[in-house]
């Protein structure tokens, strides 16, 4: 049997013309949702002027909710479930995204799945990382997953699809387990746990080089499709990518899970690959090594060394790397000159062993667990050592909370206790977006986003509303 991929052209955000190619699809891909029906959307982060491109748009959102309810049967529920990204409660970005009055419009339920409760799955593929995982009690009982990602490149994973979307259903103490050089293999894990039964793809405005921060990129497609390695296959073929650079798809297709050969799908719509080839010419991805991505003239210079996992000595696609990429890149939404205009920081990443060369006026971070260096500066012997753990040496069951608020005061305390020194020791594994976030702020002693008035006090006010939620969903089951 092939999988059916459909590309369709949908030039703009109109809801209506939304619901009606979505339903045009479900019918021609033979999808009725029943059941507990669960639409996931990528809703990583959302504010109309820092992160306006980085989420499953509204009116998307709205006109697959119609489309869905027209093509429903023996319904026991439709609800909207997320986590977003970098420890922000989802409700917050759930406002900003305009998602609240789309729910309430279409009478349908919400799960911010950082605030309830999550379950164990267990995992029986002999490639699996772990032998359980966790996830949100909603998505453990969903009948009938609908995937509703981003288009987006993606500086870690080169592009975020359909397989990419399942890291936001893990809740923060989950999320960042394994989240380094496993990051594609967890994602493999993460399909075993269910499979999305229709996937609708928004790229109508696509996300060009960051996942957090991207440049939108019109490119009038809305892909549909009921297997998430066709759909992906499909999806780099778009912006001409080899399905066999996207490590995830190749790791997914092996266990079994869909095909990542155009020969094995069938491509149908009204938009053919090649005319959406003929649009992504310029499409721009970020996959770079960070020593390369600052340039000459920014303040922030990288030491990039070894790693300590066999398949990826070279570099941590997944970890602390690509985190302070993204956290730049978020200061630069607010800060435009943020790279000339910091105090200078050296980023030590990896096992370095050459001696390292820093300017008087530069101060030093030490990222990550794996991070080790020896040698003098200012004349006194630093000696950084590995504290790095092996997948099986980490129990995913005794993770940290990585509550935001308790991260952000124990990272600032540590930016604190360093102040006077020329370098500090991040610690983590991987070291998340938020915390480069303080410490690059400390270290360059540039203003805090954290404590910018856009974020400070929404935040904190959808923080806590979070905990209590997720207190009482702790009773409630
Ligand atoms: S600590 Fe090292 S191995 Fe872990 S995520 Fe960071 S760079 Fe990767």
């Amino acid at each position: 049997m092939k999988y059916k991929v459909l590309i369709m052209r949908c030039e703009e955000y109109d809801p209506d013309k939304i619901a009606n190619i979505i339903k045009a699809g479900m019918e021609e891909l033979e999808v009725k949702p029943s059941g507990r029906i669960l639409l996931k959307p990528n809703v990583v982060l959302a504010h109309p002027e820092v992160f306006a491109h980085a989420f499953t748009r509204k009116e998307f959102l709205d006109g697959v909710i119609s489309a869905t309810k027209s093509r429903a049967v023996d319904v026991k529920e439709i609800a909207v479930g997320e986590r977003s990204g970098i420890t922000i409660p989802t409700r917050y970005n759930f406002k900003n995204a305009g998602y609240i009055e789309i729910i309430k419009k279409h009478k349908i339920k919400t799960y911010y799945f950082d605030e309830v409760k999550q379950v164990p799955i267990r995992l029986k593929r002999a490639e699996r990382l772990r032998d359980s995982i966790f996830v949100p009690k909603p998505v453990a009982q969903a009948d009938f997953l609908i995937n509703l990602p981003k288009f987006k490149a993606h500086p870690w994973c080169r592009l975020t699809l359909s397989l990419k979307n399942f890291i936001g259903i893990q809740d923060d103490r989950h999320r960042l387990v394994d989240h380094n050089s496993f990051l594609e293999h967890k994602i493999a894990d993460l399909q075993e746990i269910i499979q999305p039964k229709f996937i609708a793809i928004d790229a109508i405005e696509a996300g060009q080089k960051m996942m957090l921060t991207p440049t939108p990129f019109h490119m009038g497609a809305i892909v549909m499709g009921i297997n998430s390695c066709a759909v992906d296959t499909v999806g780099c073929h778009m912006v001409h990518v080899d399905p066999k650079d996207i490590i995830h798809l190749r790791y997914s297709s092996e266990r079994g899970f869909g095909p990542m050969n155009l020969d094995e799908i069938e491509v149908s719509g009204d938009f053919s690959i090649e005319a959406v080839q003929e649009r992504t010419k310029d499409f721009e991805f970020c996959l770079e090594h960070i020593d390369s991505h600052f340039g000459e003239n920014s303040n922030l210079s990288c030491t990039v060394g070894t790693f300590p996992e066999e398949h990826s000595p070279d570099y941590c696609w997944g970890g602390c790397p690509g985190a302070l990429q993204e956290a730049m890149h978020i200061f630069k939404g607010f800060y435009p000159h943020v790279n000339e205009e910091m105090k200078k920081i050296r980023y030590v990443v990896g096992k370095v062993e050459e001696p390292i060369k820093i300017e008087t006026d530069e101060k030093v971070i030490f990222a990550g667990d794996c991070t080790a260096w020896e040698g003098t500066i200012d004349g006194k012997d630093v000696k950084i050592e590995s504290r790095y753990k092996t997948t099986r040496e980490v129990d995913e069951k005794q993770t940290q909370s990585n509550d935001m608020l308790l991260k952000t005061a124990k990272t600032l305390w540590t930016c604190f206790k360093s102040r006077k020194s020329r370098y500090l020791r991040a610690k983590g594994c991987p070291i998340s977006v938020g915390d480069h976030v303080h410490y690059v702020s400390s270290l360059g002693k540039i203003s805090n986003v954290n404590f910018d008035h856009r974020l400070l006090i929404p935040v904190n006010i959808a923080y806590w509303r979070m905990r209590i939620n997720r207190f009482w969903n702790r009773f409630l089951g």
